[in-house]
């Protein structure tokens, strides 16, 4: 009935990465590695960690016209995403720089480039995306008033996931069409306007965000697995025990993977625990996209 089970509106990033024995502080220069660049971005990962999984996905993203974009569109296509609705032009395409150093911990610059030229015009021109997308997935690397057009466009039939990454305060529009809302610790205490007087237990944090308006949420808890919460109650979805290597996209493989299998009809805790086994395989390879497992691979874990 439908041509794609997943359409994902999001950033599409080249993130380009230098190893350093330090980070330089205000006016240094220091030297690095070999400067090493990855395709990257929340738009673009989860569009590539559905793909792999099987689900037909297609992506509406924005990326320069230069050769960052291309690599970009490039690894969607080798991951079998439709790139029907990427545009290109604009603006260069987004870029994260980031140094790391021996010890793992990172410096980011980002440059959102042709992701904050990504308009709501540009989503109402997608709405036969809407028509023909089970699924509708976004993150917060766009415009809000593009995200806010994205929910505006949902058409009958539709299911909305949001990742709000990084977080920022979400009119009760968008919270409402949220069926899941998912976050991690950090992202619920942003969306809660936390001063410090929240509790440390995340059942009530799950508790306070559907309160706030979505149908459900799903706290991510990294290594401890998740959680989900809707009108039924708060239920645990237990951790995947594995050998971590590099939490990197592990969210945006568990949000990709819990979109796909709602719009397949699964409950939410039974597709909660699916995305968990492919978050905590995703974690066990380095890098992001690359690490993102098949369904094959999810099977065998
Ligand atoms: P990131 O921003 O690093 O991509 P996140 O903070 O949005 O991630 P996490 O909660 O770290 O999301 O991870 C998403 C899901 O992946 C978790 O709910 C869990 O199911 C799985 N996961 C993450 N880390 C591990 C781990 N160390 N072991 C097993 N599973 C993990």
């Amino acid at each position: 009935m439908y041509d794609y089970d997943l359409l994902v509106v999001g950033s599409a990033n080249a993130d380009l990465v230098i190893g350093v024995e330090r980070r330089p502080g205000a006016g240094e220069t220091v030297l690095g590695s070999d400067l090493a660049v990855h395709p990257g971005g929340k738009g673009a990962n989860q569009a590539v960690a559905a793909a792999r999984l099987g689900a037909r996905t297609v992506l509406l993203a924005r990326v320069g016209d230069d050769g960052h974009g291309r690599l970009l569109l490039d690894s969607q296509r080798a991951a079998g995403v439709d790139t029907v609705g990427v545009l290109v032009g604009g603006a260069p395409t987004g870029v994260a720089l980031i140094t790391v150093d021996p010890s793992g911990d990172n410096s980011i610059v980002v440059s959102p480039g042709a992701n904050g030229r990504l308009t709501p015009a540009d989503v109402r021109a997608a709405v036969s995306l809407f028509h023909a997308s089970r699924v509708v997935s976004t993150q917060l690397e766009i415009p809000l008033e593009t995200v806010v057009e994205v929910v505006r466009s949902l058409v009958p039939g539709n299911r909305f996931v949001l990742n709000p990454s990084p977080p920022q305060p979400l009119p009760s529009e968008v919270l409402a069409a949220c069926d899941p809302l998912i976050v991690n610790e950090h992202e619920a205490k942003v969306i809660l306007g936390d001063a410090g007087g929240i509790s440390d237990e995340p059942e009530d944090w799950a508790r306070l965000l559907l309160a706030k308006g979505p149908r459900s949420v799903v706290v991510t808890l990294g290594g401890e697995g998740a959680l989900v919460a809707s009108s039924e109650g708060v239920a645990r979805v237990p951790s995947v025990k594995v050998p971590a290597v590099d939490t990197t996209g592990a969210g945006d493989a568990f949000t990709a993977a819990l979109a796909w299998r709602l719009g397949a009809g699964e409950p939410l805790a039974e597709a909660a625990a699916y995305a968990a086994r492919v978050g905590a395989a995703t974690v066990t390879k380095e890098g992001a996209q690359v690490s993102f497992p098949t369904a094959a691979e999810v099977a065998s874990l």
